[in-house]
């Protein structure tokens, strides 16, 4: 639970006009100023909510209080708080799902109090020397709780055992600690997976499309929308399918749902990757690999990948090229830890 607090209004002030001459002068006490506010800011390079394990209360400072001869009390800075994008905010108490942070968005949480008046404003032709000021308002206050929705950068696709479910397993193995992501929500279809200690993929196994999910069944809409903010694809293809079926006529099986399904996901960068190549001999990889290049006119160095999900063969080369094309030219974020 997280406790965020606009600032305090600054309290108008009472004062009256002293100069020379002019002995009983009107009323000039200031306003106060605003309280600050807390806004959440969401900011592409962050992944967790790691922070907030050490802080828990966010105040933003307090307006300050109106001076003598009009003098308007400061407004307060906010609190900017940077989030992921993805961050759910939810209210503590009830569980009421208050936003959904988005890319490149600033959310006031907590809005700071206005100031309050100044004597000056009370004045009239009854009372010409009010007294009266008013104190500032209290800024908003709540208690929250903060979830990141994981967007998967990587879709694994393919036929159903083609090796999906294990390569998930296998890629995201080494990292199960949920703990170290804290305040995140892992379906069973997705896994972090580690390239190293300072970068890290989140890939979905994207089940049984083929099982009709361009029809609507079997997956949830929520889970298909998700799998459209993913940056790529992986085509998964069983290199020795005991259907006695090919890669490649698998591979164009898959890529007909989901064009039927979605055009935006087909539309999708795809790397193929060739796996269960454990079954295999030297000689037939290569054999299978010439065979499903030729037939798809596929290039073998760039755009296929030869791997065993079960034997983890060539997972490494698959966590680096996929780093790689999610994050085109970036060096590993600074802030990861
Ligand atoms: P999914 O339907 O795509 O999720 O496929 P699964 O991961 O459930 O795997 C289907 C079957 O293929 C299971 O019996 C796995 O043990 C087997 N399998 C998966 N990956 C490999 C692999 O790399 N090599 C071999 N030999 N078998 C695999
Ligand atoms: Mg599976």
């Amino acid at each position: 639970m997280i406790r965020v607090k606009g600032g305090h209004g600054g309290a108008g002030a009472v004062s009256f006009r002293r100069e020379k001459g002019e002995p009983k002068g009107g009323p000039n006490g200031g306003d106060g100023g605003e309280g600050g506010s807390v806004i959440f800011v969401a900011e592409d390079g962050l992944t967790t909510l790691y922070d907030f394990r050490f802080q828990r209360d966010f105040f933003a400072p307090n307006g300050e209080g109106g001076g003598r001869k009009q003098c308007h009390g400061g407004n307060s800075p906010d609190l900017l708080i940077r989030v992921p994008p993805g961050t759910l905010v939810f209210n503590h108490a009830t569980g009421e799902l208050l936003h959904d942070i988005q890319a490149g968005e600033q959310w006031v949480v907590a809005k700071g109090g206005k100031g309050g008046f100044g004597n000056e404003h009370y004045k009239n032709s009854v009372n010409q020397t009010p007294r009266k000021a008013t104190p500032g308002y209290s800024g908003e206050e709540f208690e929250i709780r903060l979830e990141l929705k994981l967007i998967a950068d990587v879709g694994l696709v393919g036929m159903p055992n083609a090796g999906k479910s294990t390569l998930l397993a296998a890629l995201t193995r080494a990292n199960p600690k949920i703990g170290d992501y804290p305040f995140t929500t892992l379906s069973p279809q997705l896994g972090i997976a580690e390239v190293d200690s300072r970068r890290r993929l989140v890939l979905a196994d994207i089940p049984g499309l083929i099982e009709g999910a361009s029809e609507g069944a079997g997956l949830g809409h929520d889970f298909l929308r998700h799998i459209e903010r993913t940056k790529m694809i992986v085509h998964l293809l069983d290199a020795a399918p005991i259907d006695g079926t090919s890669p490649a006529k698998n591979y164009r099986t898959i890529r007909n749902e989901l064009q039927a399904y979605s055009q935006q996901l087909a539309d999708k960068p795809e790397i193929v990757v060739l796996n269960k190549i454990d079954l295999l001999t030297e000689e037939e990889r290569r054999a299978a690999l010439n065979e499903l290049c030729a037939e798809l006119e596929l290039r073998a160095d760039r755009d296929v990948l030869a791997i065993s999900g079960a034997a983890r063969e060539g997972l490494k080369p698959l966590l680096e090229r996929l780093w790689r094309d999610v994050n085109p030219g970036a060096e590993p974020i600074a802030g990861w830890r």
